[in-house]
């Protein structure tokens, strides 16, 4: 039997790979212009970094980990998302002492064991910004803006901001417990999962997607009974902020992400056409976990956003890439030197040079020619080796005209 890629994984195709450059060129371009550097780590990682970061109890790490024992005897990983790889990296180089305002982003592919459907695969792509060493609102909201950004550039409509804070440690602790106290009498009603998490992390609960589960939520206590006064404070300058860049939002009091790490600010931007899966990024404020990781106490906010959602509500510009090709005609074993000296040159002026390598006859090379969608094609036989001249054909209009070898180069630079 012929191998096939594994369930929950995708060849990208030629035909599809400009929509993903075209994405990445964006968020290259766009993150740069907002002073982040790019960052790249490695694929797998010790197991412990996830778990602690991300947390047991979360559906990542209790179910979609791709894990396994190295011959060493170590637990290894691949990533099932970024920001603990980055700030594991921004830890063990002493990034923050290089630069007290370090501002990262990544591109790469993460790997979760989760059930395959449209918008959810088993190897998918992300592409997020971490920022180390500010505590303060604007640096929350320049993350936003970034993202949001990078969605108007890319002209994805029907998209929008959900907004929350759940605030700092003591008012996590607070409502907590408030949480706690409210769904107790309805612990018999909650799914399995919930009534362990109504143990081991009740927010989490406010995630669910069960509807009769949402139904009981809807008159639980709000978060924003428990912000202290520098949580509140801080979210209204978030809001007074994005409001000043003209960048909506809806507030969400539910919104409290998967992961363990988030404090204060949290958002998510969605897509009215997904479906099912709407999120396309979500990101937020984790001001603990560099510290919970072993580094010096350190402010950091970032997102991460899915890659093939977005291609999924991108509108796609027409595929011009823009470049002018020719196609080098080359009509026997005598000229194939020749051909390739041509061929060389032109590509070092810049030039799309398609050529044949099959040693097919004149007809299949035009017609090979025409069904790429070159303009012009350069004709090479040994009649024209042994003049030093060529003929140029224009395709579309179907005139030729012969010229000397020495000045194509020039002919098709103009
Ligand atoms: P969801 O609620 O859809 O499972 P999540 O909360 O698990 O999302 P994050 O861990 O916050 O997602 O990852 C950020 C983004 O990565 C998501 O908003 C989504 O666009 C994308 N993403 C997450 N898991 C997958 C997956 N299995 N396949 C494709 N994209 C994904
Ligand atoms: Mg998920």
């Amino acid at each position: 039997m012929a191998y096939r890629t594994i369930k929950g994984t995708h060849d990208i195709l030629p035909e599809e790979i400009h929509r993903w450059q075209q994405l990445e060129n964006v968020v290259h371009s766009i993150a740069g212009h907002y002073g982040y550097n790019e960052i790249r780590t490695p694929v797998f990682e010790d197991t412990g970094l996830f778990s602690k970061s991300v947390g047991k109890d979360t559906d990542i790490v209790s179910k979609e980990m791709y894990s396994w024992e190295d011959r060493s005897g170590g637990h290894l990983t691949l990533r099932p998302e970024l920001t603990a790889p980055v700030v594991r990296s921004f830890i063990q180089h002493n990034l923050g002492v290089r630069s007290p305002l370090q501002k990262l982003y990544y591109i790469g592919p993460l790997f979760r064991r989760e059930r395959p459907q449209k918008g959810r695969q088993r190897q998918f792509h992300q592409f997020g910004v971490e920022v180390f060493g500010s505590e303060h609102p604007e640096q929350d909201v320049e993350v936003i803006a970034l993202a949001h950004h990078i969605f108007k550039e890319l002209g994805i409509k029907d998209i929008s901001l959900k907004l929350n804070s759940i605030g700092s440690g003591d008012c996590r602790r607070n409502y907590r417990s408030a949480l706690i106290k409210f769904l107790t009498p309805f612990k018999d009603d909650l799914s399995e999962t919930s009534q362990k998490r109504l143990e081991t992390n009740p927010l989490r609960i406010l995630d669910t997607k069960i509807p009769h589960e949402k139904e009981i939520i809807q008159n639980a206590p709000s978060i924003s009974d428990s912000w202290t006064d520098e949580d509140k404070s801080h979210f209204e300058s978030v809001q007074s902020l994005l409001s000043g860049l003209n960048i909506p939002y809806e507030l969400d009091e539910h919104l409290v992400r998967g992961l363990n790490y988030y404090t204060r600010t949290t958002f998510e931007f969605v897509s009215e056409d997904l479906g099912a899966q709407d999120a396309v990024c979500g990101g937020g404020r984790y001001d603990n976990l560099v510290e919970m990781l072993g580094g010096r106490p350190t402010p950091a906010t970032g997102f991460a956003a899915g890659m093939e959602r977005i291609l999924l509500s991108m509108v796609t510009s027409e595929q011009t890439d823009g470049r002018e090709s020719i196609y080098l005609i080359n009509l026997g074993k005598a000229v194939t030197m020749k051909a390739l000296q041509m061929a060389q040159e032109l590509r070092s002026n810049g030039i799309t040079v398609y050529m044949d390598t099959k040693r097919r006859s004149l007809k299949a090379q035009l017609r090979e020619a025409n069904r790429l969608g070159t303009k012009k094609a350069v004709i090479l036989g040994e009649e024209e080796l042994k003049n030093n001249r060529v003929q140029v054909k224009d395709l579309l209009k179907g005139e030729q005209e012969e010229i000397a070898m020495d000045q194509l180069a020039k002919y098709f630079i103009v």
